[in-house]
């Protein structure tokens, strides 16, 4: 009978060190094995998904096919997996109490007391496995978002423990750590790591590997004293120091074979197979030598003094995977949107950029920064790419400067003017009740394109799905006094009607979708539209 092994994966000593990359790197591992695997990740947060998250605080809200909106942390499982994920692959400590309670309100507790343990962790476990069944998996890696010792992850912590303790021979509890190298000291202390084991053993979870993330490869001496203190075999103690790009951790991985200590554990025989394709992309992007710049025109950069990159993942990655196709190694910089609003010397900058893109957002601020940005591209031959957010704003400009619609605006940021962007009605009942959650085009849709267009060129087809996650429509009452003068409608939502990707054709590259393709983008299947925009900026 085929049986369903459960790898659970948390993180010691603090967040930020990449437990999701070494989720989605151990999948990589044990898929090019010969395995199937699935991943699960568990957000400990009270908001039923991460649509309601600002993306300064907890990263990109990815979308899956299904219209999920997950955590950042799916979009590395499908980059690395080069698979589809859906809504049995992310849950959240909100979305678990959900169930748990309507499931009481519906009597199917019968009368009895519903208490947080068990019902709670046994919720947990049964999504669990339910993500197994459904991929038919040999393997379900289970990421528990948050730091060991948080009171938030504890129900979460339990389920890993009950599971471990019901079928041992089925779990493996995986612990990223992290060994900090004080520079008033100059060494790797391990001290936090042993702490952190301590905590994890009083939940009653005993780990079976540990991977010790740190700025420099761990040593046989500090390897040895986390063996000893922590329970745990010394082969089991895995050196991850900090490395270049994340592609490389597999390979990483690998080296310390991890995934044949895994399969040994579970008693299963080893393949021998390996990445091969992986590691040929990961070899060619260390050789590349000639640079492409890359402007990101948005505002979820900043948070205090420093610069978060999150929040725009999957377009900084969708950038390199076109970028490495095109045998270029991508140099992206970020450009803030206010910049733009009344300094024509700013503007200038943009000059020194192969491509400019302006990615998905949310609100007016910076909006007429980035509006001003996309028309300096258009008229300067900048190749463009916008995305969402970008594509209403390119039409909004085109609209104004071309088109003679000085007015033109989006019902997002007004209510006055001519709404070249605008609500479909039955969104707008809701809006009104202040329903914000879940009220977005959200998921993926198809879209028919136009033959001869450059989209249709890009992609060689007629016929495709994107993934979408907004509530504002290109306005059609507007469509044909933008098509006169130029802009091309090419890709089409033939069910509802609606707009999906705009064009000029007499400019380089100049393009907005109303999906988001980078979302779609992966290392070895580079997105075909930015592998389009990319071509023209290198040109
Ligand atoms: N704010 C816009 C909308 O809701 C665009 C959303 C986005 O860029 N994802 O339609």
């Amino acid at each position: 009978m085929h049986m369903t092994r459960y790898i659970f994966i948390a993180g010691g000593v603090m967040s930020g060190v990449g437990k999701g990359v070494a989720t989605a790197s151990i999948g990589k591992i044990l898929l090019s094995k010969g395995f199937t695997v699935s991943a699960v990740k568990i957000d400990p947060y009270i908001n039923v998904d991460a649509g309601t998250m600002n993306p300064l605080e907890h990263g990109e809200v990815f979308v899956t096919d299904d219209g999920t909106e997950s955590d950042q942390d799916l979009g590395n499982y499908e980059r690395f997996l080069g698979r589809s994920f859906s809504k049995v692959n992310y849950m959240t400590t909100g979305n678990v109490y959900d169930t748990v309670i309507k499931r009481e309100r519906n009597l199917e507790y019968k009368g009895k007391c519903v208490e947080v343990v068990p019902h709670i962790p046994l919720e947990v476990i049964s999504r669990i496995k339910d993500a197994g069944k459904q991929d038919k998996a040999d393997f379900v890696l289970i990421e528990i978002g948050g730091t060991v010792g948080e009171y938030q992850n504890m129900l979460f912590l339990e389920a890993a423990r009950m599971m471990q303790a019901s079928s041992p021979e089925q779990v493996f509890f995986v612990m990223v750590s992290y060994l900090p190298i004080p520079s008033s000291i100059g060494e790797q202390k391990t001290k936090p790591t042993q702490t952190a084991v301590r905590t994890l053993n009083e939940a009653g979870v005993r780990p079976d590997m540990i991977i010790a993330r740190s700025e420099l490869p761990v040593d046989r001496p500090r390897k040895e004293k986390i063996s000893l203190s922590c329970n745990i075999p010394i082969d089991h103690v895995i050196s991850a120091p900090d490395v270049d790009f994340i592609y490389e951790i597999p390979v990483n991985f690998d080296k310390e074979d991890v995934g044949g200590k895994i399969l040994r554990k579970f008693g299963l025989k080893d393949t021998k197979k390996d990445m091969k394709e992986w590691k040929a992309m990961v070899q060619k992007v260390r050789s590349l030598t000639k640079t492409v710049k890359i402007g990101i025109v948005g505002k979820y950069f900043e948070i205090g003094d420093f610069t978060l990159m999150d929040s725009y993942l999957s377009v900084i990655e969708a950038i390199k995977h076109a970028a490495w196709a095109e045998n270029y190694k991508p140099e992206i910089t970020w450009l803030s949107a206010q910049q733009y609003e009344k300094n024509s010397k700013a503007l200038q900058g943009l000059k020194q950029f192969d491509g400019i893109i302006v990615p998905g957002g949310f609100g007016s601020r910076g909006s007429e920064g980035k509006i001003n940005a996309i028309g300096y591209c258009r008229k300067q031959n900048i190749p463009f790419f916008g995305l969402c957010l970008g594509l209403q704003l390119a039409v909004i400009e085109f609209a104004r400067n071309v088109a003679g619609i000085i007015k033109a605006n989006s019902r997002e940021f007004t209510e006055k003017g001519d709404l070249v962007i605008d609500v479909l009605p039955e969104q707008k009942i809701l809006l009104k009740e202040k329903k914000y959650g879940g009220t977005m085009r959200l998921g993926a849709y198809a879209c028919s394109l136009q033959k001869g267009s450059r989209a249709y060129q890009a992609y060689k087809k007629s016929d495709i799905q994107e993934r979408h996650r907004h509530r504002y429509e290109i306005n059609n009452v507007y469509k044909e006094r933008l098509e006169e003068k130029g802009m091309v409608f090419s890709g089409i939502n033939k069910e509802r009607g609606l707009v999906e990707i705009g064009e000029l054709p007499n400019h380089p590259f100049f393009m907005g979708t109303q999906f988001h393709p980078e979302l779609k983008s992966r290392p070895l299947l580079p997105h075909p539209l930015f592998v389009a925009f990319m071509k023209a900026a290198t040109k």
